[in-house]
């Protein structure tokens, strides 16, 4: 390519519309389930009216259109679901043998492959994630939680050994919306593995698949009130936070609302996980394979929307590859397919909810205004719904918005280094620290770099990669607390 071709392809604007195959589409099937139209509160075993009598709709976002209504519990609806767990926990659950424990978990994965194909469309209908991110992800990952976790319920005194392993007790746990059925795993299955009992409050916006969950753990037999799962939306997350007979709180979720809840559990006997947001560097040497760490920044940011608290959003390339890295960038984003996420060719869904459209071109429009160079892609968006085209920035400077703030939507900031060392303070520069990535072909670098990234997970020559039997979670502002491996069981026990 000629210098003045190459000069003219990084023009900032519409990403290049490069060579995209029209393929017929792939819709995946919806009518091999049905929903409830109605979902009251899954408390006891049973599910049972709110209160409040209040439910809510709970929509498609890729369609705006309503999937099923869905109750808003109270204080006393929270107050009915502690009790129910207590109850459980001292007559029950606490008394159940380790091996038995272990069965019922086993029984709940194994449910929940059974009915993976329904889970990952509702997954899809009600979060706006493509099919094949809910299908090959979201979905078997649950299971392999619970299959994990159904694996250490009776080797406890292994995972600390010469201790006295005992339960907390009852566990509240506040999830999000862009892994809503994951998320449940990950906090249920470690939790009932060491002997607690739970109140589980999905995010308003995502609530159907825990529902669907209640209803694998009523087939399981899970002995009532070991699990209860009261929906509705920041209210009742704080009064679940706020009851008196709640011994742990586990929460994933916005930085604001974890240091609302930090505050609110300072001083009680309850402890606390908090598993927050993140601003991940995904720093790219120039010895990297460039093609596969482009499918790895892609990955990292685009697919499932950017709505992933450890997405790659900050790259950092070295200087003498910046011009590569953007040409194939900007190619690769322009054949990515955004649109109808029940499509199997889809790579980006729709936006989770109308806020967080909002709040992704609030920030957007901060890049351009602060003076970054946008490239976004040129696809058609669907009319109905919330959609935002795969979009990234160069010339950020450190300091912008774009550079320092989560976005949570499919926007990349392309930022640049010189050595190994301005790529380590500059990838440090943050508040987060979830997640990190590094690419490069020499092991020593890896190393080096990952013992100086201040992050919970650093991927190298990859990304977002994810197993049961591996820790996650923060460092500073990020949170504290480990969910998955057996790390992920420690918050759930006393150990004397
Ligand atoms: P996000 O920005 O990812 O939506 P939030 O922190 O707003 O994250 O929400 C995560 C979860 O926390 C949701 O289930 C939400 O209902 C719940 N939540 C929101 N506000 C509060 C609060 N003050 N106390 C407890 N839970 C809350």
């Amino acid at each position: 390519m000629s210098e003045l071709e190459t000069r003219e392809r990084l023009t900032p604007g519409p990403a290049s519309s490069a060579i995209q195959w029209d393929y017929a589409p792939s819709l995946e099937a919806t009518d091999h389930f049905k929903l409830e139209s109605r979902y009251d509160l899954f408390i006891g075993g049973k599910f049972v009216a709110p209160h409040s009598k209040r439910w809510f709709q709970t929509i498609n976002p890729a369609t705006e259109e309503t999937l099923a209504e869905v109750a808003e519990g109270d204080a006393e609806d929270v107050d009915r679901a502690v009790r129910e767990a207590r109850r459980a926990y001292e007559k029950v659950w606490r008394k159940t043998s380790p091996s038995e424990r272990a069965k019922y978990i086993f029984r709940i994965a194994r449910l929940i492959q059974e009915k993976a194909r329904a889970l990952a469309v509702v997954e899809t209908m009600n979060g706006g994630k493509p099919i094949k991110e809910s299908r090959d992800v979201d979905i078997p990952l649950a299971a392999a939680h619970f299959f994990y976790y159904a694996g250490w319920a009776d080797k406890l005194e292994y995972a600390f050994p010469n201790r006295n392993v005992a339960p907390v007790g009852v566990a509240g746990q506040i999830i999000p919306w862009n892994f809503p059925l994951l998320m449940a795993a990950w906090k249920l299955a470690p939790a009932l593995a060491a002997g607690n009992t739970i109140v589980l409050k999905p995010a308003e916006t995502t609530p159907v698949t825990s529902l669907m969950l209640a209803q694998i753990i009523q087939e399981a037999d899970l002995p009532p009130g070991v699990v209860n799962i009261v929906t509705g939306a920041g209210a009742t997350g704080a009064a679940l936070v706020a009851h008196d007979d709640v011994d742990k709180i586990a929460f994933t979720g916005s930085t604001e609302v974890g240091k609302r809840i930090q505050r609110a559990a300072a001083g009680t006997k309850k402890k606390l996980t908090l598993e927050l947001g993140g601003k991940a560097p995904n720093i790219v040497f120039e010895d990297a394979p460039l093609d596969q760490a482009i499918e790895g920044i892609i990955n990292g940011i685009y697919f499932n929307q950017g709505h992933v608290c450890c997405a790659g959003s900050r790259l950092f390339v070295q200087e003498s590859i910046l011009e590569p890295v953007v040409r194939k960038l900007r190619d690769r984003i322009g054949t990515l397919r955004v649109g109808n996420p029940l499509d199997k060719n889809t790579d980006v869904g729709a936006i989770n909810s109308r806020a967080q459209l909002e709040k992704i071109q609030e920030l957007v429009s901060s890049g351009v205004e602060e003076g970054a160079e946008m490239y976004q892609t040129s696809c058609s968006l669907p009319t109905r719904g919330f959609w935002f085209a795969p979009t990234f920035f160069t010339g950020v400077g450190q300091s912008n918005r774009i550079a320092q703030e989560e976005i949570f939507g499919p926007v990349l900031s392309v930022l640049t280094f010189r050595t190994p060392e301005e790529a380590l303070e500059k990838a440090n520069n943050t508040p987060y620290g979830l997640s990190a990535g590094v690419w490069t072909e020499k092991g020593s670098r890896i190393l080096k770099m990952a013992q100086k990234l201040r992050a919970g997970v650093i991927w190298a020559n990859t990304y977002n990669k994810f197993d049961p039997t591996s820790p996650f979670g923060g460092f500073k502002e990020s949170g504290f607390g480990r969910e998955g491996g057996v790390q992920g069981l420690a918050p759930y026990v006393q150990l004397s």
